[in-house]
């Protein structure tokens, strides 16, 4: 397998704190992987760096063959992002939307139908943003964030608020995007949830990787932090 992220011991502090420390991470090609931690464990901040949009203070980087940080506009194209508060224009509709973002990209329309088909969208393109449900809306933020067809996507606790027959639909669509090849990095409060759709969790606690292995595998270790282990 060929790893298309590579963290090496990547520290990043914000003044004092320490938001990552020491934290490495390999993920493979076609892996889905999820990030679990509780507030402030460090998630959206290890995104940001894979990412390219915050540089870390020690520590090497490689997201698909490049130092993020520098740009490199195939890299950019090959990441899609659905980040944890996606906010939409409300008065545009679905497919506007889509459409608004496609064009960024230089996609074209037959892109957004397909993309609003796939995350079950296709009659409600024409509504109104602002009508959607907080399960329609981070649909499209997921259809927004394939896009471009990216060959590494990282969502930001994108299935907090859902309930839980909306969370199982958006991890179905996940694990579709997994079957073609996707690598998927997936941040999330709650380990159960990720049975069936992670290939591998990563445990994160106060910027500190404490674990990580297959969820039977995390089952089992007895020194877990107690309020993670509680979610299980
Ligand atoms: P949550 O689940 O609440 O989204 P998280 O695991 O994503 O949390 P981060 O948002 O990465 O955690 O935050 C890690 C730590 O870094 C926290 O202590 C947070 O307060 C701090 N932090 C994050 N961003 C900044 C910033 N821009 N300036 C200062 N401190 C920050």
């Amino acid at each position: 397998m060929t790893s298309n992220v590579k963290l090496d011991a990547v520290v990043k502090r914000y003044g004092a704190r320490v938001a990552t420390d020491q934290f490495s991470l390999v993920l493979e090609e076609g892996e889905t992987i999820a990030l679990v931690g509780h507030n402030g464990a460090g998630k959206t901040t290890l995104i940001k760096l894979v990412l390219g949009l915050i540089r870390p203070d020690a520590g090497t980087i490689c997201v698909l063959g490049s130092d993020p940080a520098r740009g490199d506009a195939e890299v950019r194209r090959s990441l899609g992002y659905l980040p944890e508060n996606v906010a939409f224009n409300l008065a545009l509709t679905g497919r506007e939307t889509l459409s608004f973002y496609a064009r960024l990209k230089g996609e074209s329309g037959g892109v957004v139908r397909d993309l609003l088909e796939h995350v079950g969208l296709g009659e409600a393109g024409g509504r109104r943003v602002g009508t959607y449900s907080k399960g329609m809306r981070q649909r499209l933020g997921l259809a927004q964030a394939l896009i471009g067809k990216p060959r590494l996507l990282l969502l930001d606790e994108p299935t907090t608020g859902l309930d839980p027959a909306l969370r199982q639909h958006f991890y179905e669509i996940v694990r579709a995007l997994r079957d073609e090849g996707c690598t998927v990095l997936i941040s999330s409060h709650a380990l159960a949830e990720m049975e069936g759709y992670a290939d591998r969790v990563v445990i994160m606690d106060q910027g500190r990787k404490i674990a990580d292995g297959s969820i039977d595998d995390l089952r089992r270790i007895a020194s877990m932090p107690s309020r993670i282990r509680l979610r299980t």
